[in-house]
């Protein structure tokens, strides 16, 4: 009888799914804000100096679509571009290869990242998404890469393409990563 009660309220207090998980990985030159992205989105704040050569992982429970996630975020520090990537391809549930708008390097640089990123999810089920995203939206002054050059790339490439600022609101740099969650749960 007492086994019977203490399965029952057992029952009621481990939930009936754990949260699921979302495995983002942030890629992109050196220089375009993968880290000032990624500290804004986990902590609201914008840190305008961040180690460059710092990678780790963070973690954070977040609610996307009254939906409870948790958000892995590994925000790369590659000097080279797409080489090495072994650590994280099979890691990830989801890319975001970042550009800043402000420099026309660093779109070469996420063009390769895209490619490279593109040619491992090809055959992969299900397919990991890729989000593409020019940052430094603030330093339109100097923009080097068209909005329209943007967008095509990410037609071409079929992924999702935004346009934002770490340094200035919070609610369209955590919609970038919400977006990957989303297009991850679509899967
Ligand atoms: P990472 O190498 O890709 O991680 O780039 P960081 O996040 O370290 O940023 C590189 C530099 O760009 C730093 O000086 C940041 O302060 C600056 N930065 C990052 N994001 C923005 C942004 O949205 N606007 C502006 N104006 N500067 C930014
Ligand atoms: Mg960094």
């Amino acid at each position: 009888m007492s086994m019977m009660f203490g399965k029952a309220r057992t029952c009621n207090i481990v939930p009936e799914h754990e949260p699921a998980e979302c495995n983002i990985v942030v890629l992109g030159a050196m220089g375009s804000g993968k880290s000032a992205l990624t500290v804004k989105f986990l902590t609201k704040r914008f840190i305008s100096e961040y180690d460059p050569n710092l990678e780790d992982t963070y973690s954070s429970e977040e609610m996307v679509d009254q939906q409870p996630v948790v958000v892995k975020v590994m925000d790369t520090a590659d000097q080279d571009g797409p080489v090495n990537c072994d650590r994280y391809l099979a890691w990830a549930s989801a890319f975001l290869i970042v550009y800043s708008i402000d420099n026309r390097l660093s779109f070469e640089v996420c063009q390769q990242y895209v490619e490279a990123v593109t040619l491992y999810t090809k055959g992969l089920q299900p397919e990991a998404p890729i989000i593409l995203v020019g940052n430094k939206l603030d330093m339109e002054r100097y923009r080097q890469v068209n909005k329209t050059d943007g967008e095509t790339l990410a037609t071409r490439f079929s992924c999702l393409f935004f346009e934002v600022s770490a340094c200035l609101d919070f609610a369209s740099v955590q919609n970038v990563f919400y977006e990957a969650v989303r297009e991850v749960r679509r899967e």
